[in-house]
């Protein structure tokens, strides 16, 4: 869906209560902030609203809350502190258990054009997740338009991020979001060909529909990571201790025989970098690994990453690629021995100087940046969830409630 949805482009918010849905759930450490990227990207949407003479009202959802005691961890105080840093101009927070009550209404009142204040963690009311109405309510009695620029949960209908969205006249998306959209969207909707893709992680029942749904969309479909192996089984190949996914065995013969009759390319491993036993510790650099290749694996070793030759297969499928989507890791990635697959396709892709790369979030997105690829893609996704119901080609309930231009 390459969205034909309002964005704060489109829109007059001179004087105008604006509710922002931003994503400021950052990693917290004794109440420090220790990754301020989602802060950072959230400032070009809230410098416009600011620009334009809005009254800025950021909400966000952060961690989990489940007890009480979370109410005291989970706070957004720390955020405020950061963002009136960021944008050198005051970040009021006004908290509140209730996270919308009297204090905070008294506070909205009381807001200049161009001024901006920071709600209470959203998930402080146990509705928020729920979507349920009364929260929405409270929401919406106080702004006059709703910004979503949350793409992290944009595949969650919460009270936050859509409920509200259905009680005010005019609901746009960010440019953060806009960003997602305009990158997913086109690359699966409307690619310039050839579009290969790449999967790879753990299990082939976390990505059923995206799989098929690439496989439609593609040209070149590429399996890597731990699902390739319930792959190899079905193609009778023994697989030894290897993760397999028993119930998906007839599932990625379908996948297989449907690449076939679309007339498109499945690419699986043809060699593969296998272990006796998972190493303690896990991170042991002298853990004896051995190159076998896929139809010679044997019963008694597990295999944890692509081989060289799967690499070179891969990397040269990626070669004449005008538009490539990666999502998961082609082994187990968070361990130097097993790494090289991952990095060797992510090197490949990285390295096309005339093609839309896009990283669709989670573990993908975690090694792309960790192996020093941050600035090598024309974009990586920032929600991990979130861009894998994209690519199933889900409508997303975050996008979908915002107003069509
Ligand atoms: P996912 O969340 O489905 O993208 O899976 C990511 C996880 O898959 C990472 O933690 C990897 O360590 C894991 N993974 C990748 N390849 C393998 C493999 N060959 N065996 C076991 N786990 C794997």
């Amino acid at each position: 869906m390459s969205l034909n949805k309002k964005s704060v482009d489109d829109i007059n918010v001179k004087g105008k209560r604006v509710l922002c849905r931003c994503d400021f759930n950052v990693p917290l450490k004794n109440g420090e902030i220790t990754d301020e990227n989602r802060l950072v990207a959230a400032l070009p949407t809230i410098k416009k609203l600011i620009a334009d003479g809005g009254k800025v009202i950021l909400c966000s959802h952060l961690g989990k809350v489940k007890t009480e005691e979370d109410k005291q961890t989970k706070t957004l105080a720390p955020v405020a502190k950061r963002l009136t840093e960021l944008l050198g101009q005051e970040v009021k927070f006004v908290p509140s258990l209730e996270v919308v009550d009297d204090t905070v209404k008294a506070a909205v009142d009381a807001m200049k054009d161009g001024d901006v204040i920071l709600l209470e963690n959203t998930r402080f009311r146990a509705e928020e997740t729920k979507n349920g109405e009364a929260f929405s309510k409270d929401l919406a009695s106080i702004c006059d338009v709703f910004v979503n620029d949350a793409f992290g949960t944009a595949h969650r209908a919460h009270c936050s991020n859509v409920g509200v969205a259905g009680l005010v006249d005019t609901a746009v998306v960010g440019y953060l979001m806009q960003k997602e959209i305009d990158f997913l969207g086109n690359a699966v909707e409307n690619p310039v060909r050839p579009f290969v893709a790449i999967l790879g992680g753990a299990k082939v029942a976390d990505k059923l529909n995206v799989i098929s749904n690439l496989l439609e969309k593609c040209d070149t479909l590429i399996i890597g990571g731990g699902m390739a192996y319930t792959f190899l089984k079905a193609k009778g190949y023994e697989i030894g201790k290897s993760l397999v996914d028993d119930s998906k065995i007839d599932y990625c013969k379908e996948m297989m025989a449907k690449a076939e009759s679309l007339g498109k390319k499945l690419l699986l491993p043809v060699d593969t970098v296998m272990i006796e036993d998972f190493p303690n510790p896990i991170d042991d650099p002298s853990i004896k690994t051995e190159v076998f290749d896929a139809d010679k694996m044997p019963a008694d070793k597990e295999g944890c990453d692509i081989g060289p030759k799967t690499i070179e297969l891969y990397s040269d499928a990626v070669k004449t690629a005008k538009t490539v989507v990666w999502n998961g890791p082609m082994g187990v990635f968070e361990m130097p021995n097993f790494a090289h697959g991952t990095i060797g396709v992510c090197d490949a892709i990285a390295n096309l100087h005339d093609a839309n790369t896009i990283v669709g979030g989670g573990d993908s997105a975690a090694a792309a940046i960790q192996f020093g690829y941050k600035n090598k893609f024309s974009h990586i996704s920032t929600g991990g969830g979130a861009s894998l119901e994209y690519l199933e080609g889900k409508t997303l309930p975050g996008i979908a409630c915002v107003n069509d231009k």
